[in-house]
């Protein structure tokens, strides 16, 4: 691996806590995103990123590219694929990567191992794709929830028996029945 890829592949690790083939398809991930859109590894607020997953790759693209669901550049589509897809603000250019390559029954290390060292195209599918990026996080007023008393933006309230509810107190109802 080039040097500055084995320093950001240590920040990965340090941040996630421990390395695992996880942790390598997200980095590869951020290595494709580097190479294909001429992004870089420092933490750039006009790059976005939409991932498909929850799993420990998200944490390798969090600690490279600097994107966090705090600052509103990541953002999660749960489909569960393996695909990540990079949305430059600037330039409004967007690519998805969707991983196409399966463990070929490799051992773990081996197979990290592997992902770190081997061509992204060997990993990867990608090409540009059209994104609607929703629009930065409006104020929303709050409401107070009629049965515990907490208060939630209007938009998270639900209506139940005439009363405004709190997603936490909507739940309780609903999982009686
Ligand atoms: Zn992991
Ligand atoms: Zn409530």
């Amino acid at each position: 691996m080039e040097k500055d890829l084995e320093l950001l592949w240590q920040k990965a690790a340090a941040f996630h806590g421990h390395v695992c083939p996880g942790l390598a398809i997200g980095f590869k991930a951020c290595e494709a995103a580097m190479k294909v859109m001429g992004v870089t590894g420092s933490k750039d607020e006009e790059l976005v990123c939409i991932t498909e997953n929850d799993a420990c790759g998200v944490d390798a693209i969090q600690a490279v590219l600097g994107c966090s669901l705090g600052k509103g550049n990541l953002l999660y589509r749960n489909t569960g694929k393996s695909a990540y897809t990079f949305i430059r603000r600037d330039t409004g250019k967007a690519v998805r990567f969707y991983m196409k390559k399966r463990n070929p029954g490799m051992e773990k290390e081996e197979y990290y191992q592997y992902l770190l060292e081997c061509p992204i195209e060997e990993v990867f599918d990608y090409k540009e794709t059209q994104v609607q990026l929703p629009e930065r996080a409006r104020i929303f007023r709050n409401v107070t929830c009629e049965i515990c008393g907490e208060d939630a933006p209007e938009h998270r309230m639900r209506l139940q028996d005439g009363k405004k509810v709190c997603m936490d107190c909507f739940k309780e109802y609903t999982r009686g029945w």
